[in-house]
């Protein structure tokens, strides 16, 4: 297992914000995972898992105890002719051609989404009218506090729009198996390469950012268009800014710390609140050191800013 004491994170997450962690390891193998997350258990000591790093915003003041990165984990298998089953770490772009050129259908929204199967499993990762929900035949969770592993049915999982029943500080999804269409491999290519286009033509790529920043609020109105309509766009803290591509992703213009990225979601919380009464819940999740303020700051409505 590679191992490493006071490590820098802000290369582990596409927002490239995060302090140091007292320590990281990346195990090499799933049985290394589930050890080492069983000892760290044991022995009472913190732990965290990053995947892509593309939903999580780390703390710029860093990350107590054991941060476990699962990137070495992507062994991607076929079950059987209509099965995938990939490990916690393997990279949903890359699974999602890996399935078109198998001739299995299904994976295709998955393409222009840049985070792992374990990630995506906690989030329930959704594009072009799917997600994850609709595909997962089940997954094997480890579980820390009852020390034991088991496959769990997708109907068992909880799932919900951008969420599932898995807690990430007591759950560690271990691998995912997919339940997928045989098709023919050209026609999935196709509309997986042209779900790849429209990602680069319609998201800021280059600047680093963790995608949608804010839950759609209602299912007709996305948060783009209500932040856009609100004068988001303009919003701007420090080197964290609301992308003029799309209202909905928070970029780091370089240099950009957790805390400015925090203020900036409340503003643009603010914006949409003072515009159409709405409340925005943010999609990221947090990992390590935040101040209550800014962690009152995620889970605060913007409403609760307003004398009535
Ligand atoms: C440019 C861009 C575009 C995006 N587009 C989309 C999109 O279209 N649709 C969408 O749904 N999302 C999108 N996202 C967000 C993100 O890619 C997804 O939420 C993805 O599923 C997160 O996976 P990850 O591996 O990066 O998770 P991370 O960000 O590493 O972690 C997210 C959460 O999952 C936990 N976690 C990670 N791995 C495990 C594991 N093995 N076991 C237990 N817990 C774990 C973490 O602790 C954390 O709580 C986008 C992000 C970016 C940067």
């Amino acid at each position: 297992m590679e191992e490493a004491l006071k490590a820098p994170l802000s290369k582990f997450s596409t927002m490239k914000i995060g302090g140091e962690a007292d320590r990281l390891c990346q195990p090499q193998n799933v049985d290394e995972l589930v050890s080492l997350v069983n000892q760290l258990q044991e022995e009472g000591e913190p732990w965290s898992i990053v995947g892509g790093g593309s939903n999580l915003l780390i703390s710029s003041r860093g990350v107590k105890g054991t941060v476990i990165r699962t990137a070495f984990l992507k062994d991607i298998n076929s079950t059987n002719s209509e099965t995938l089953e990939a490990a916690a770490g393997a990279r949903l772009p890359h699974l999602a051609k890996y399935a078109a050129q198998m001739g299995l259908s299904g994976l295709e929204f998955a393409v222009g989404i840049p985070g792992t199967v374990g990630g995506a499993v906690i989030m329930n990762a959704g594009a072009h009218g799917s997600c994850i929900a609709n595909i997962l035949e089940s997954a094997l969770v480890f579980d820390s506090q009852a020390g034991d592993i088991k496959t769990i049915p997708a109907s068992e999982l909880g799932f919900v729009y951008r969420n599932c029943n898995l807690d990430p500080s007591r759950h560690v999804v271990v691998s995912a198996k997919f339940k997928l269409s045989p098709g023919s491999s050209e026609e999935i290519s196709a509309k997986t390469q042209a779900n790849e286009d429209y990602r680069w033509r319609t998201q800021p790529i280059g600047w680093p950012n963790l995608g949608s920043t804010f839950k759609n609020p209602l299912p007709d109105k996305s948060a783009g268009y209500l932040l856009d309509k609100s004068g988001a766009k303009d919003l701007k803290i420090g080197n964290a800014a609301v992308s003029s591509l799309h209202a909905n992703f928070v970029i780091n213009l370089g240099g950009a710390t957790s805390e400015e990225v925090t203020a900036l979601l409340e503003k643009m919380k603010e914006s949409v609140f003072n515009t159409f009464e709405i409340e925005m819940t943010p999609e990221w999740k947090t990992m390590g050191d935040f101040s209550d303020e800014e962690l009152a700051a995620w889970i605060k409505p913007a409403s609760q800013n307003h004398i009535s």
